[in-house]
């Protein structure tokens, strides 16, 4: 038994040091990619439900590692923040999808908000509305054209300067956005007390509702719920027509998922909105 434990010790400590090596050699990969620019964004359109309108994009961060090939944002996301790195790499983010949605303005293919995620280590930077003030006024995109995305999370985590930087946020006119809303611990009635434009229903809400009435009645309720505060919801991950349809018949204003489009590179998107320009 003595020797079990010895071995399970030894097993476990091997373990670890497999896990912490791995994260930093991650960690400075990551620290590599930012410097060669090894980043790319990809877009994703955001659909009115009663029109078919795109009404939106989001930009969705993508690391293809030259050695390793495509890393998993849930993968390097998480590494990135914890290291801090994400302070720089979200400024990068931001000001590339600032400058492609005017880039895709000022060609008349499309005018609409392009939502950005945050990450709290960002939202606790002194800088960050300096930063988008800054970004605004290099690429010429309208305050009311970008969406900060935070999670319900980073909001509920330290509400007061959630408040405060919203707030800022509210005056330079950028709309923000609640993301993964349902997965954290707040109430609508409390969210209320931040300027928010939208939320955002989690996919893990929306991908069973057509099986399982539990997840029907949550996502029927925020929808409701948002409606009678006057904030517009928008349903993630929708894949199914069948989706569609229950959140059309629950009023829920958007959606964003794969039964419209994956996330897109640049390229690619230029060429689906140049043909629904031309339909
Ligand atoms: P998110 O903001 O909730 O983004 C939605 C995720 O769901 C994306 O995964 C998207 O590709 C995926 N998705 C969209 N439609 C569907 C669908 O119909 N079905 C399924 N199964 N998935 C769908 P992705 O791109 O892997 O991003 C994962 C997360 O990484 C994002 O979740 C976001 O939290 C984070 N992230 C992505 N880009 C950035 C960024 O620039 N900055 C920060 N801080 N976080 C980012
Ligand atoms: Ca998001
Ligand atoms: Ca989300
Ligand atoms: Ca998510």
């Amino acid at each position: 038994a003595k020797d079990a434990g010895r071995n399970n010790y030894q097993f476990y400590e091997s373990r670890l040091s497999t896990l912490v090596s791995t994260r930093l050699t991650l960690e400075n990969r990551l620290r590599r990619a930012l410097e060669r620019q090894e980043f790319e964004l990809y877009y994703q359109p955001q659909v009115d439900i009663a029109s078919g309108d795109f009404i939106g994009l989001e930009a969705m961060l993508r690391w293809n590692d030259p050695d390793e090939g495509p890393v998993e944002p849930d993968v390097f996301i998480p590494v990135a923040e914890d290291s801090g790195l994400i302070v720089p790499i979200g400024a990068w983010v931001l000001r590339t999808a600032c400058a492609q949605a005017e880039a895709w303005r000022s060609k008349h293919l499309i005018d609409v908000p392009m939502a950005v995620n945050l990450s709290a280590r960002q939202f606790d930077e002194a800088s960050l509305l300096d930063i988008v003030a800054d970004v605004l006024e290099d690429t010429g995109l309208p305050a009311d054209r970008l969406e900060l995305e935070l999670t319900e999370s980073l909001i509920m985590r330290n509400p007061e300067l959630t408040a405060d930087v919203l707030d800022g946020a509210k005056r330079l006119g950028v709309m923000i956005g609640v993301d993964d809303f349902g997965t954290g611990y707040s109430s609508l009635a409390y969210l209320k007390r931040f300027p928010i434009d939208r939320l955002k229903i989690d996919r893990s809400f929306i991908a069973d509702i057509e099986t399982e009435p539990d997840d029907a009645a949550i996502a029927e309720t925020i929808i409701a719920m948002a409606h009678t505060l006057r904030i517009q919801v928008l349903a993630e991950g929708v894949e199914t027509v069948g989706q569609l349809r229950m959140l059309r018949g629950w009023a829920c204003d958007a959606y964003q998922g794969y039964l419209c489009s994956r996330p897109l590179p640049a390229d690619d998107m230029n060429a689906l909105l140049k043909g629904l320009r031309a339909a």
